[in-house]
């Protein structure tokens, strides 16, 4: 596996390959890797020829300067994990490499989408997030990118940026991979202690409820966002940003939910902060979903 650390020298690989014929997927991460990350490698392994993955904690977009300083790196672990993996290229850039202007140098705007929910606690996070991601394109030249659907808004905003710019690629999101007990993957996960590895659980319950409720007949979005709430909000330990229903393709809450309509969780367990989501008509989460409602709650009995 190739390690390459400048862009002029991965443009020169990924136009030589291009040259050879090869098909070229490209998986943007930030280190600190877990099989969700080598699940986007082998779905690009699938459709390529050559997978370059990208190791790059992005300066920009964070706003948290503490949460920068703690998002946890180890390169020579993600190296050797790629290796395995059959990863023809990683690209591991210097901040200097990424941004030769500095920080404050030409920068994308991310569309209004990008000010509700992680754009709204993370003032400037998708601003961020898409200059690196376009600054990453030019320089991997990929024929297709993966993106996993755990990051929802994150996708939507690539997939719109790569619309609204032409890139000459195709967006490909992915499935989230989840711990046996239905924790979603994140490189954050290892900062938790073990009680709050136990209260990060209600993220899932809180989303296997919406999935309950829904396959129960319930589709009055607000009713399926407090049920999210209460779920969280029952559990010691965890602070909620957001826990929304929204339609998969605006992210505005509708008032009934359909099959695709999406249930988001940003909540701070610790001080790690953590972000999740399901399709309110899938089945995946159903199986923990929190304690049935009381009887009170639940007068017509939908759900003993
Ligand atoms: P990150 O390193 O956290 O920036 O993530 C890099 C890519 O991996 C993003 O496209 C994420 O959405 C994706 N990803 C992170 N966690 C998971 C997971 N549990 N399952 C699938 N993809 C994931």
């Amino acid at each position: 596996m190739l390690v390459i650390e400048t862009v002029a020298e991965l443009q020169a690989q990924s136009r030589d390959w291009r040259r050879d014929g090869d098909g070229i997927g490209f998986v943007p991460t930030m280190g600190a890797l877990h099989e969700g990350h080598l699940s986007l490698v082998e779905a690009a392994r699938r459709d390529n020829t050559r997978v370059i993955v990208s190791v790059f904690v992005n300066p920009t977009q964070f706003n948290d300067k503490s949460d920068l300083a703690a998002y946890p790196r180890d390169f020579n672990r993600d190296a050797a994990m790629l290796d395995e993996a059959g990863v023809d290229a990683v690209f591991h850039p210097g901040v200097d490499e990424m941004y030769p202007s500095g920080l404050l140098a030409t920068r994308l705007a991310a569309p209004p989408l990008a000010e509700v929910l992680e754009g709204e606690h993370r003032p400037g996070h998708f601003d961020g997030v898409l200059t690196v991601v376009a600054r990453l394109f030019n320089t991997a030249i990929p024929d297709r990118a993966y993106f996993g659907e755990k990051d929802a808004q994150q996708l939507a905003m690539v997939r719109a940026m790569v619309a609204d710019l032409a890139f000459p690629l195709e967006v490909v999101g992915c499935p989230t991979l989840r711990e046996t007990d239905g924790l979603a993957m994140s490189s954050r996960n290892t900062r938790l202690g073990p009680a709050d590895r136990e209260h990060a659980l209600a993220l899932v319950r809180a989303l296997g409820e919406t999935q309950r409720r829904f396959a129960a007949g319930e589709r009055d979005a607000t009713a399926l966002a407090s049920a999210v709430l209460r779920v969280l909000e029952d559990e010691p330990g965890v602070a909620v940003d957001y826990a929304v229903i929204v339609n998969a393709d605006s992210f505005a809450p509708p008032v009934d939910a359909d099959a695709r309509s999406l249930a988001l969780i940003a909540a701070r367990v610790g001080d790690v902060r953590l972000i999740d989501n399901s399709r309110v008509g899938g089945a995946d989460l159903i199986h923990f979903a929190a304690e049935r409602s009381t009887p009170a709650a639940d007068p017509q009995g939908v759900f003993a």
